[in-house]
């Protein structure tokens, strides 16, 4: 088959014209079946696919004719194949000059120089010729087989050469495109890596931080602080302490002002105590670490290494206290808030972390015990106290379940005509094995452990079932109320006023016959929250009893805004007073104060006569004490007082002759007691 191409373009450029017309009859001439047939011949493949052409003869007489022939035909766009060119072309360049200059501009351009034998021999060409690849020599005179044998086979040449290079041109340019590809996907592999990366860095930083405040958290903590062990050990010289803070009353805040509160005061907390580390001056001049971090909840670990002395870990406790003291101003809100901080120093008798965290915790645990707001460094001895809190809390959780629980209750007089008033409730403990256990001996951990909260419950239910069984008993003498003490955990527990509520409902008692005592150190505590509770307490008309006043250095006109009803002059005002060492005159103004304010007053802790007698002269109007009755059971107390009106204030009081304001009271002793009965 023969495809016919366009045809090929020659130049000849010779300066005689005789010769470009023997070029063009030899070439011109040449048709498509003619070629084919020359082809066959020239090249012998029958069975080839042929590709006929026809030529376009192009003539130039001068070298310089030439060249821009060959320029023009390649800005047209039709370039030569090829061309003739005759070595010797006076006056102008000559064959080599011209070859010479056309390749300056197109190397590819196929050439056959035109020679007579006494030209230029093929080594002296070579020498001035570069591309000799594309360079046949054709020897005048001419042979026509043979020009058009050097036609057919450079026009094949320069095709295949085109060719070539087309195709190399398209290996480049894919090549080119692999490699931006392969650019492309590096550099995408690239981003990924360092996505990867930040990922995982940032992976890195979530497992070691606390998301909350930014701080270092308990895994970072501990890793941190036990590599501080495994150094003070290889290093005895490296001192290094641990310091635990905990934050007092945050539970309530939580509870009160809401967990969004909570949580913006736990990150201004900490980034303070980060500041206050960072600006530490002793901190910084003796070029110490520190590191500090959220265990979680409230409780927060500082490392303070490299220290210079170990004294230094109380300076930074100090200051740390300092300024965690000052008020915290949280969405609008001022929120007084301090903090409990246990510190320990590096011992080589630690090993591990968790040694020195709960070492640190126990001495924070210390500071908690002595009211909060301080820091107390640990010592081994508080390890076994913290035995004995455990094995009490154990035993606690034993006694709810076991019902080792029961109430005494002790009379509150009139001092007036010693009639009964009221009577306070207060807890008892058996324990199976270690007998009775005093409530300021339980309280407290109870108070700790929460435990107080279904204990508290059930004193407040078992008293005044007692009570409302004693009213519908009928017996001859009867308080007008039962006290009933209550725990600060209680007073700040959510559920509080409906447990009170159906309390009294279910004893089927006016709530005036209920009294509840708190100290001034619970109101002071949270007074906003103590306020809110007491209003509600008192909007269902219980009464609300000031207990153990003069202890905790609150003044009474404050505390009057409580909607107060009783204060209870603490025992230790009356036993100074028999002492002597009492100030009657504080005694005296403390119930008048009350007087004024219409607040009654109980002594409390009267022990003897003339306790009683001094307190009938200042015009305290109520007593309570061993004196006139202590802490019965149940049973007993019914007995000895509600059987029997005036019985026992009169015994134990029977020659006590009481002055009071209002004139002489002598205690009727001629009252005989009554049958027990049961209630
Ligand atoms: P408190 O509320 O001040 O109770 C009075 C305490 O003084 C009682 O001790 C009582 O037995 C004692 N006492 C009464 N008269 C005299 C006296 O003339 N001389 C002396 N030396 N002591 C007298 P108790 O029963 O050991 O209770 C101690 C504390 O335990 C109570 O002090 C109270 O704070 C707490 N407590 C007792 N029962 C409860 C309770 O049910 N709930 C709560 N939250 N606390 C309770
Ligand atoms: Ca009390
Ligand atoms: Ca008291």
């Amino acid at each position: 088959m023969t495809t016919i191409l366009a045809p090929t373009r020659i130049l000849i450029v010779d300066d005689n014209a005789a010769i470009h017309d023997d070029f063009r009859k030899v070439l011109a001439t040449s048709k498509a079946d003619q070629l084919a047939d020359d082809e066959q011949f020239l090249f012998g493949e029958s069975q080839r696919t042929t590709e006929s052409h026809e030529f376009e003869i192009d003539s130039a007489f001068q070298g310089e004719e030439g060249l821009a022939k060959v320029r023009a035909a390649a800005r047209s766009g039709r370039p030569y194949t090829m061309a003739f060119i005759d070595v010797r072309m006076p006056p102008g360049w000559d064959g080599i000059e011209t070859i010479s200059r056309i390749w300056d501009e197109y190397p590819t351009l196929q050439i056959v120089i035109c020679t007579a034998y006494s030209d230029y021999s093929w080594h002296e060409i070579c020498e001035r010729l570069p591309h000799r690849q594309n360079l046949l020599i054709l020897k005048k005179p001419f042979d026509a087989i043979e020009v058009m044998q050097l036609a057919y086979a450079l026009t094949e040449k320069a095709r295949l050469a085109t060719e070539v290079a087309q195709h190399v041109a398209c290996l480049e340019q894919r090549i080119q495109e692999r490699t931006l590809e392969l650019q492309r996907s590096n550099q995408e592999l690239k981003s990924q890596v360092a996505q990867r990366e930040q990922a995982e860095s940032h992976l890195q930083h979530l497992a070691f931080h606390d998301t909350l405040t930014g701080l270092a958290n308990r895994q970072c903590l501990q890793h941190n602080l036990q590599e501080s062990i495994e150094l003070a050990h290889s290093n005895p010289s490296e001192k290094f302490a641990v310091m635990f803070v905990d934050l007092d009353r945050f539970k309530s805040i939580n509870d009160g002002l809401g967990h969004e509160v909570g949580d913006e005061l736990l990150k201004v907390f900490s980034s303070r105590i980060e500041k206050t580390l960072r600006m530490d001056d002793l901190m910084n001049s003796t070029g110490a670490e520190t590191l500090a971090g959220r265990l979680g909840g409230d409780e927060f670990v500082i490392i303070l290494k490299k220290l210079r002395e170990s004294i230094d870990a109380i300076h930074v406790a100090e200051r740390l206290l300092r300024i965690l003291d000052r008020p915290y101003e949280i969405q609008g809100q001022t929120i007084h808030v301090s903090p409990s901080v246990g510190v320990v120093n590096f011992d080589p008798r630690y090993q591990h972390s968790s040694e020195m965290l709960r070492d640190a915790d126990t001495a924070m645990y210390e500071a908690k015990l002595k009211g909060g707001d301080s820091f107390v460094v640990f010592e081994p001895s508080m390890q076994a106290a913290i035995q004995v809190r455990l094995s009490m809390e154990h035993d606690l959780r034993q006694a709810i379940i076991a019902g080792q629980f029961w109430l005494a209750y002790q009379p509150i007089w009139s001092v007036q005509d010693l009639s009964l008033q009221g009577v306070e409730a207060l807890i008892r403990w058996s324990h199976p094995e270690k007998g009775m256990i005093r409530p300021d001996l339980f309280i407290p951990i109870a108070e700790q452990t929460k435990l107080i909260v279904p204990i508290g419950e059930w004193v407040l239910r078992e008293s005044c079932a007692q009570f409302g069984k004693w009213k519908r008993a009928g017996l001859p003498q009867f308080p007008k109320y039962i006290s009933v003490n209550l725990s600060r955990v209680q007073l700040m527990q959510p559920g509080l006023i409906d447990i009170v509520k159906s309390t009294l409902e279910e004893s089927q008692m006016q709530g005036s016959e209920l009294q509840f005592e708190v100290t001034e150190s619970m109101i002071m505590e949270d007074p906003q929250q103590a306020c809110k509770v007491i209003s509600q307490l008192k909007s269902l008309g219980v009464r609300l009893a000031i207990d153990d006043f003069g202890t905790g250095h609150s003044s009474l006109a404050c505390l009057h805004e409580f909607q107060l009803d009783v204060l209870k002059i603490d025992r230790s005002f009356v036993k100074q007073m028999n002492e002597g060492t009492a100030n009657p005159a504080l005694l005296n103004a403390i119930v008048r104060l009350a007087e004024n304010l219409g607040l009654e007053c109980v002594a409390e802790g009267v022990e003897e006569r003339e306790q009683l007698q001094q307190l009938g002269v200042i015009g305290c109007p109520r007593v309570q004490g061993y004196l006139l009755g202590k802490p019965k059971s149940n049973a007993d107390f019914v007995n000895e007082y509600l059987l029997a009106p005036h019985l026992s204030a009169s015994t134990v009081a029977a020659n006590v002759e009481c002055t009071t304001p209002s004139g002489s009271l002598v205690f009727d002793a001629n009252l005989a007691p009554s049958p027990s009965l049961r209630v």
